[in-house]
This record gives structure tokens, sequence and C-alpha cells, in this order.
């Protein structure tokens, strides 16, 4: 096989796949089936590899019910899976409880979050009586917990200093959202993107995002309300979808992907919702659950 041959075979593995794009609370039926009723979860498959050898690392942003949607092969065919915590607030944790891939003892399983201590703690209360008939303790995968907050880490250490694989660089900053959340920016070769839910661009110095996601190659970002609903939720810790695309064209992302959708909007709502925004950003298109985007500035994303 050539190298060029090799290259070829490569070029797809940098994707994102899209497992709930909902916000706040499932939901379901025929209303929901385009966008998808799961709540938030992100798979990123990210190509870490140096010359030849094809190495690949894998991240899940979130556990929200679409953690449910999570591929097996994910946790089989990798030796750990990162699982970054933007906050704990239950939309993005609600998976964890049936999450398929903790329940194998197979899986190596690492949770981030700047609260890394309490991320046991919050298993342990959600999985109690009278919410849950059994504790975390019935968990089989291997599970670790680390800090992430502010600072850069590098999640292949190991690999990059053995010079194996690219870096896997993450960086969290703090967004504005009650009681606190974190966006987070991946790097890795010349790749990078960000996923930033649960915020609000307008509150303090929240535009600070444009700057964070600078030139990414795709923007996962909160656009959860319509300029009506925005004024009756401020301080929710959500934006209208007019300040989302605003931060997305001024961050220079390549793509841009509006997340976090209310559980009242339904597919007809979304689709001509779209249809308005792509108007003016073409660049910019709602999460719809079952999206898979490869992260290339010249690919536009395809449904699976
Ligand atoms: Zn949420
Ligand atoms: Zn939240």
């Amino acid at each position: 096989m050539t190298q060029t041959g090799r290259k070829n075979e490569r070029t797809d593995t940098n994707k994102v796949t899209v497992l709930g794009a909902r916000g706040s609370i499932p939901v379901s039926g025929t209303d929901f089936s385009v966008y998808g009723g799961a709540t938030s979860c992100v798979l990123l498959e990210a190509d870490t590899s140096v010359q030849e050898e094809n190495r690949q690392q894998v991240i899940v942003f979130d556990a929200g019910s679409g953690i449910l949607n999570l591929p097996k092969r994910v946790w089989k065919e990798h030796t750990t899976v990162h699982v970054l915590l933007s906050h704990f607030h239950l939309d993005h944790l609600m998976g964890i409880p049936m999450s398929p891939m903790l329940f194998d003892p197979s899986a190596e399983v690492i949770f981030y979050a700047e609260d890394f201590e309490g991320i046991p703690k919050v298993f342990q209360q959600m999985m109690a009586e009278p919410l849950w008939p059994v504790g975390p303790g019935v968990f089989k995968a291997k599970i670790s917990y680390r800090l992430i907050a502010g600072r850069p880490i590098v999640l292949n250490q190991e690999q990059a200093d053995q010079g194996t694989e690219v870096p896997l660089t993450v960086t969290a900053v703090p967004v504005i959202h009650p009681g606190g959340a974190q966006a987070f920016r991946v790097d890795w070769g010349t790749h990078s993107m960000v996923y930033a839910t649960d915020c609000d661009p307008d509150e303090g110095n929240g535009r600070y995002l444009e700057r964070f996601a600078a030139d990414t190659d795709l923007l996962i970002l909160d656009a959860q309300y319509t300029e009506e609903e925005y004024e009756n939720c401020r301080g929710f810790g959500h934006p209208s979808m007019r300040t989302a695309a605003e931060v997305i064209e001024a961050s220079g992302a390549a793509r841009g992907l509006f997340f976090h959708h209310a559980p009242t909007h339904t597919d007809a709502q979304l689709k001509e919702m779209e249809e308005t925004l792509q108007q003016y950003y073409q660049h910019i298109s709602y999460a719809r659950e079952g999206d898979v985007i490869t992260l290339c500035k010249k690919i536009p994303y395809r449904k699976y």
C-alpha cells in the first residue's frame, strides 16, 4: 500500500457524531424524530496518528441520555474513553445509570470535570433510593476521575511523550451558566473543535467564547431560545439563536452547530428556524441526533 493510500484511508477518522442534541429533558414522538430527543452527548473520534501507524483517541462530551447511543465499538476498540462533563445538571448526566459502557468490564473510562472529586458523589446521589434501585457499585467498567479546569491538559500524554501520537490537548474555560459550567476546546494535529453548551454569551464577558473558539474546524454551541423566548428566560444560562450565530460567525469557525434544542421545539419549528438561519449563515446548522461531521474545512457534514 502506498503512503497516499494510507492517508486516504484516514481522511474520515477525524469526526464528530451527535448522540443527543436536546436540552433540559429528553423528548420523544413523531414531532422529534428528525432532530432527536436524547439529551446532550457528542462523540469525537480524533486521528492522533504520527506518520503511517493508525492511532485514534476518543472523547465523549457529556453523559446525557444520548450516551445510550454510543456505539459499542468505541469502548471495545479504544483503551480509554475520555468523558468530559461540562457541569452536573441532570440533562448532562442522566445517561449514566443505564450507560451500557459502564456495565462492560472491558471498558476503561475516565471522567473529567472541574469538580472531579464531586463526580462519584453525584453518581451516588442519582443512583440511590428513592430515585434509583441500585447504586453505582453495579458498574463493571474501570472508572477514574480527573480534574480539568483552566490549564490545558494532554489526554494522551504518555503516547505524545513517546512520540507515537500527536498530543490531544483539551482546554477548559468557565462559561456563564447558573451553578457554573465549562466549555472545552480540543486541539490535535491541524484540527480543533469547541464544545460549548449551557452558556449565555450575552451575560458578563461571555463573548470571550468568540476568541476561545477562534478558527476551529467546528464550534458546537448552545442556541436554545428564539429571540422572544430569550426575553422571558434571561438568566437561565442559555442564549438566543441570533447571539449563537453571531458568536460562531465572529469566531471564524469553519462550521457551526446549534445545540441544546429546547424540548418544546418540534422538528417543524427547528426546520423552519434552520432555513431562516441558513439564508444568512450557510455554515451553521441545527444538530440532528445521528449527524456525523467530518472535521475538514472543505467537506460538509453528512447524515449516516
Ligand atoms: Zn443543559
Ligand atoms: Zn445546565
